[in-house]
């Protein structure tokens, strides 16, 4: 009997799932088996260029309660989900010493590390005759319909964005596949969720710490599409996203999709048509259509990544700009630890540490803060992002650092966001920062986003003395701003030990 392997990757889905509709066809037609693999592989646990643990244990963690949850909808179909430890392409080369495999297939991935992955396997399986089949990966847009060749997509979102618009019609998601025949016997080597906890070097989580607002993020299909109903049919909150997005505090000031859709628990289709549901029943307006938008950009940076693939990692980014950054770990802990003394940076990097998610508002502003005030290597902060974010996706994350740093494919001149500005906007009573940190509890609501500026016997009564309580700001935010403005203006043009001691009078 033929065997048809499914090849889980971050599409841990069973509908909309086109390698596993396929293999469910093939095996109905030819009376075979279809197997499905999830590859446990230790190189998504090492560490980052930089040194931080590649994936940190509340990504980990969400990633077995998906996998866990896949098996629970796998079985529903007839099979059961199969996990593999080891290097991918020893443990397909394993499985085909096992197993006369008659075909695998997975979606293809488009960062660089994923498709060298991807490109191992693809290689051991032609060594072993297998027909190997790389789906395009499953974003709104069809790759086949796409206006363009990837080569030729526009640099520019908002030209990306017309052209894919314009073009219309965006084909709805696959449902799931009938019932198929699974592989009858166990696999050597196969083993399950509670035993992956058991591996020296798989990190483990301990879900106490986290305030109860943050447990939504709880992977798998049945947790995300339970999120999706929230969002839209139980709260409405979808009809208000275009005045709520910006907002950093409450759970439905966003969709918080991102984790399920990095996972592929929930494939964008499935969103946008659920949003077209909304809208035919309940309203359309600005706000429906916003959040259309913002998973064109996530279609963006992922069609950005196939485009330019390495170039998107390098020091200079997409625009190959030389840049000195500034190397000081003092500054790049304080970013880290949320001790900058900018209490709206602080609040969103303990945040970050606390729950795995930041705010997209979150996110650019402490992005511009590490890269425009801080002047330091964007790519700690990208590699920083990777290892804390449970919806971290290596396009959304990289392609978002370039345009931050203003590397990026379109970034034009040194922009940076004011943080006093943009606390004053998006947090105007202190409530977000004072949520995440308890040392400015007691500061009265005029001075909470500059709290240095407090007079010593105000910093008494609101039980926070500065330097004590609560760090002074490690920068000045214009003079900083303006010292790398020229760095930036003039790539190269100093040897950065100079810039540092310049930087370092603050
Ligand atoms: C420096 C930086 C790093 C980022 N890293 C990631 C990452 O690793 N993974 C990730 O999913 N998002 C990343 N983003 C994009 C964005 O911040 C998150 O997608 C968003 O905050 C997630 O919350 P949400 O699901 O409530 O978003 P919503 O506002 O509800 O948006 C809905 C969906 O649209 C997509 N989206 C929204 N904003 C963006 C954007 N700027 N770029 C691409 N897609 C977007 C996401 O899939 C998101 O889930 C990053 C942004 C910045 C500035």
């Amino acid at each position: 009997m033929s065997t048809h392997v499914v090849w889980f990757r971050n599409d841990l889905r069973v509908a909309d799932h086109a390698p596993l509709t396929n293999a469910c066809k093939r095996a109905a037609s030819e009376g075979g088996h279809v197997l499905p693999i999830y590859v446990m592989d230790p190189f998504w646990f090492g560490r980052t260029e930089r040194g931080f643990p590649r994936t940190d244990a509340k990504r980990a963690n969400f990633l077995l309660e998906c996998l866990r949850d896949l098996d629970r909808n796998l079985r529903e179909i007839g099979g059961k989900l199969r996990i593999l430890c080891g290097d991918s392409s020893a443990v397909f080369a394993d499985l085909c010493r096992e197993v006369a495999i008659e075909s695998v297939s997975c979606f293809h991935e488009v960062s660089t590390q994923e498709t060298a992955i991807e490109d191992q396997v693809r290689s051991e399986l032609s060594k072993q005759s297998v027909d190997f089949k790389a789906f395009s990966p499953a974003t709104m847009c069809d790759w086949d319909r796409l206006p363009f060749s990837i080569p030729e997509t526009p640099e520019v979102f908002t030209k990306f964005r017309r052209l894919v618009e314009k073009r219309g019609h965006f084909s709805p998601p696959a449902p799931v596949p009938d019932k198929f025949q699974a592989f009858p016997s166990d696999l050597v080597g196969e083993t399950n969720c509670e035993d992956l906890k058991k591996l020296s070097w798989y990190p483990r989580d301990s879900r106490s710490n986290q305030p109860s607002d943050t447990n939504l993020f709880v992977g798998g299909i049945t947790a995300g599409t339970a999120r999706l109903n929230h969002y839209l049919w139980e709260s409405d909150a979808l009809s208000r996203y275009k005045e709520t997005r910006n907002g950093m505090l409450a759970v439905d000031d966003s969709s918080k999709l991102s984790s399920w859709l990095a996972f592929g628990c929930l494939s964008a289709k499935q969103v946008m048509q659920e949003i077209d549901h909304y809208e035919s029943k309940r309203v359309k307006n600005d706000s429906t259509y916003w959040l259309k938008f913002e998973l064109l950009w996530r279609d963006f940076f992922i069609l950005m990544s196939a485009k330019h693939g390495a170039h998107l990692y390098r020091a200079g980014g997409l625009q190959n700009r030389q840049i000195d950054w500034i190397s000081n770990d003092d500054m790049f802990q304080a970013w880290v630890q949320g001790k900058t003394g900018y209490p709206l940076i602080d609040a969103n990097m303990r945040e970050l540490s606390q729950t795995g998610y930041m705010s997209n508002r979150g996110r650019q502003n402490v992005a511009s803060f590490l890269t425009k005030n801080l002047g330091l290597d964007w790519r700690l902060g990208a590699e920083w992002f990777e290892s804390k974010l449970i919806d971290h996706d290596p396009s959304l994350n990289y392609g978002n650092w370039n345009y931050a740093a203003g590397i990026g494919n379109d970034a034009r001149e040194f922009r940076w966001f004011n943080t006093n500005k943009q606390a004053a906007t998006y947090d105007p009573n202190g409530d977000y920062v004072r949520h995440w940190l308890p040392e400015l509890h007691k500061v009265p609501s005029d001075w909470i986003h500059h709290p240095w500026r407090m007079g010593e016997s105000l910093q008494q009564s609101a039980d926070c003395v500065i330097g004590t309580d609560y760090p002074e700001p490690i920068v000045d935010l214009f003079h900083s701003a303006e010292l790398n403005k020229q760095r930036y203006e003039r790539p190269n043009r100093q040897p950065a030990k100079l810039a540092t001691q310049g930087l370092l009078q603050f």
